[in-house]
């Protein structure tokens, strides 16, 4: 593959974070390496948007492992501290509920036990504490087995490794559903809907995805969370300086790359370039590569059977008031959570009353907004494929501002500026198939196998990463996913 009289090893589609990362483990392996990317800029869903002395993160706004990141610059032997810095954050998550009750949760035990204790008895404060221990066990013991390797073939399941966990494979937590397994373990209902969010990390519906997703809430509740000094956005403009630093080539608006299978390896046209090329990683939604990229009708069939994850509405709003009930992280539940789910999921239609996510980074980081401001981001699940009319983006604005003024908060003349994040923007913005956030939910028993892996077993050396593809979406697995790539294209060259 040839450009500016250089030959590549790799083309890489999608210049997000995945695609980032593993432009940049390619490059370290001594590859010549090309991203073609869709939008003028990189970064997918790690966007940000200004206005007027507001500055908002358009996507993710939990940041854990940031570990991940300090690595790829480690990778070069850069110090990650020059090009990107965080901070560990002391709470993790606001809560408040429907009757009015709110407490915070934090990632060190004795606060947390110091906090919770206001609230329930001891056997209950036992119960969390013993929750999240064995939420960490089974992720450091079983969700290693998933999420740092390929994903799982029939012969693992007979490796030494992979039977002395079988155990936990058989218990009732697999066969139950997270919300079966946080009422069994935990005393009180509002920690049984606390604990059932995670569910929500990759999109899914604690009532239907497997108990086994306890575990998501050990990154949060054990390590911690965090926060970038200069924003979410920075992991990506930090990473893609290190990426131009390191000599690897980016073409951003490739508004029609074209790949075709030329004997072992792949014709990709793009805009008004064409080359010949071995290695092709897409780091976009795989889905929208089958249907965009490949043309493989049957490959897209297949996985358009297979149920979404959640999309969102978010609202950006620049608020003139510093509301002190706000922290960095805030949720505000619904009153019946296992209908919200039900509205979205199963009857795919927007829950009448949905839980709401805030996050106001200017907590953390004032120079996000005016002294005398915060920068809401405001967010709510609805169902993937479905776009609000305006009409109803009013009506979830108008309950968020009612939801709001019943826990005290009154916001109602104190929105500046509002922008919006939908359905139809993630699809347009980000490549995502019906806008789901996380490709695929993780819906069901088998939802984990199901999910597509991170090379083809039709194309040769053609390899998937990101959100959509195993081990599942979120900042931390899309690093992973990165990492298992590169793995197993250095494998796949010994062979
Ligand atoms: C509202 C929201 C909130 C979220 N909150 C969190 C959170 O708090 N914490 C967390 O860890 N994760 C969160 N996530 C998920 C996280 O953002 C994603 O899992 C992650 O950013 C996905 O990275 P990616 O590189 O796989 O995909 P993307 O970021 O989607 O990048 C894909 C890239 O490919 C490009 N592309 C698409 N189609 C084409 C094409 N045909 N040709 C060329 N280029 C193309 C796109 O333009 C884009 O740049 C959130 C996501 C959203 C939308």
């Amino acid at each position: 593959m040839e450009r500016l009289g250089h030959q590549y090893d790799s083309v890489v589609i999608g210049a997000g974070l995945a695609g980032l990362a593993i432009a940049l483990r390619l490059k370290k392996r001594g590859q010549k390496v090309l991203v073609l990317e869709r939008n003028p800029t990189p970064g997918g869903k790690l966007a940000e948007y200004e206005w007027e002395g507001y500055r908002w993160d358009r996507g993710p706004s939990l940041f854990t492992l940031p570990e991940q990141i300090d690595e790829l610059f480690r990778l070069f032997d850069k110090d990650p501290r020059v090009y990107f810095n965080y901070h560990k954050t002391t709470e993790n998550c606001r809560y408040f509920f429907e009757d009015g009750q709110q407490f915070t949760f934090f990632a060190d035990p004795e606060k947390r036990q110091a906090e919770l204790k206001q609230h329930f008895d001891k056997d209950t404060l036992a119960s969390i504490e013993e929750y999240i221990q064995q939420a960490d066990e089974q992720y450091n013991g079983i969700g290693q087995l998933f999420i740092d390797r390929p994903k799982l073939k029939l012969r693992d399941f007979l490796s030494a490794e992979f039977l002395k966990e079988t155990p936990k494979f058989m218990s009732r937590q697999l066969q139950g559903s997270l919300n079966q397994h946080n009422k069994r373990h935990l005393k009180d209902d509002k920690l049984v809907q606390l604990f059932n969010r995670f569910g929500t990390y990759n999109g899914s519906n604690a009532y239907e995805m497997s108990g086994i997703y306890s575990m998501i809430c050990s990154l949060e509740l054990k390590d911690g969370t965090y926060f970038p000094r200069k924003g979410m956005r920075s992991i990506v403009t930090s990473l893609h300086q290190l990426a131009i630093e390191e000599g690897i080539d980016f073409l951003f608006n490739q508004t029609n790359i074209q790949l075709s299978p030329k004997g072992s390896s792949y014709q990709c046209v793009s805009n008004e370039n064409t080359w010949d090329v071995v290695n092709v990683v897409s780091a976009i939604d795989h889905l929208n590569f089958y249907q965009n990229i490949l043309g493989d009708n049957k490959a897209v069939g297949k996985y358009k059977k297979q149920e979404r994850s959640t999309s969102a509405l978010v609202f950006y709003w620049a608020i003139n008031k510093k509301p002190s009930e706000i922290g960095l992280h805030n949720i505000f539940f619904s009153s019946d959570y296992q209908k919200e789910f039900n509205q979205l999921f199963k009857k795919k239609q927007l829950a009448d009353e949905p839980t709401i996510y805030i996050h106001n980074s200017s907590f953390i980081n004032p120079d996000d907004a005016p002294n005398d401001g915060q920068n809401w981001f405001v967010m709510v699940n609805t169902p993937a494929g479905l776009q609000p009319n305006n009409e109803q983006i009013q009506s979830i604005r108008q309950h968020i501002i009612q939801r709001l003024q019943k826990q005290g908060i009154d916001i109602e003349n104190h929105i500046l500026h509002q922008d919006t994040w939908t359905k139809e923007d993630l699809e347009v913005e980000s490549g995502a198939y019906l806008g789901a956030l996380y490709g695929a939910s993780s819906n069901g028993k088998f939802a984990p196998f199901q999910r597509h892996g991170n090379v083809s077993k039709k194309y040769r050396n053609l390899y998937f990463c990101g959100g959509t593809v195993h081990p599942g979406g979120g900042i931390p697995l899309v690093l992973k996913s990165a990492k298992i790539v590169d793995q197993l294209m250095t494998q796949n060259q010994k062979q």
